[in-house]
């Protein structure tokens, strides 16, 4: 059976997209682990509350194979210590599922690594689209001191695995403040997936 056309407008600020049929937001508390300075975000969850740090708008149309799904998310400024608000991260389970991201308002960057543990950042603002290819871990990041909106767009077969980053000690690369606005420096608990890691995620292509 067809599936009726649908248009969804998207406010560029808030990030609230009409006709979504799906919402979920991530707080600090589900953030836990992810910042270099535990002591830092412990201070500021006590202190600011366990907030609101991204949310997301999303559409899934049908849930079959060569169909997408498509959505916005809006993230909050904010840094625990001087490491930039971020999301989770992950690769998608079918790892050879790409990925687009549009900037809707703000200014932030992607953060990807490659299964070998190489590093790429693309910056991200207002109508730049952003390519994430198959196989990328990806991250985005707030740089700036308004929220960070992005719509997006992926496969509704790719699935999504955070796992890899959490069995590495986190990506190789954080994204912390300095004068120029932000600066990457090494994750100093991050260990390199090893030959068989790397095989294993390769492996989920089809
Ligand atoms: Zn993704």
């Amino acid at each position: 059976m067809l599936v009726e056309p649908t248009a969804h407008e998207i406010n560029p600020e808030t990030g609230a997209m009409s006709g979504a049929s799906g919402h979920y937001e991530k707080k600090l508390r589900d953030l836990e682990g992810l910042y270099a300075d535990a002591a830092a975000f412990e201070t500021h969850v006590i202190e600011q509350g366990d907030s609101v740090v991204y949310q997301v708008d999303e559409m899934r149309p049908a849930q079959v194979a060569g169909d997408l799904i498509f959505g916005t998310t809006w993230m909050r400024p904010g840094r625990i210590g001087e490491e930039f608000f971020m999301t989770r991260g992950h690769i998608h389970a079918r790892g050879n599922r790409p990925e687009t991201y549009y900037g809707e308002s703000g200014a932030g960057l992607m953060l990807m690594e490659n299964p070998e543990g190489e590093t790429r950042i693309v910056e991200i603002t207002p109508q730049v689209m952003v390519y994430v290819p198959p196989l990328w871990i990806h991250r985005s990041v707030n740089t700036g001191a308004v929220p960070l909106v992005m719509s997006f767009c992926y496969p509704s077969d790719s699935g999504q695995n955070y796992d890899i980053i959490a069995r590495s000690g986190g990506m190789a690369t954080r994204i912390f403040a300095n004068a120029d606005g932000w600066k990457a420096i090494p994750n100093t608990s991050y260990r390199k997936r090893t030959k068989d890691e790397v095989a294993a995620v390769y492996a989920t292509c089809d």
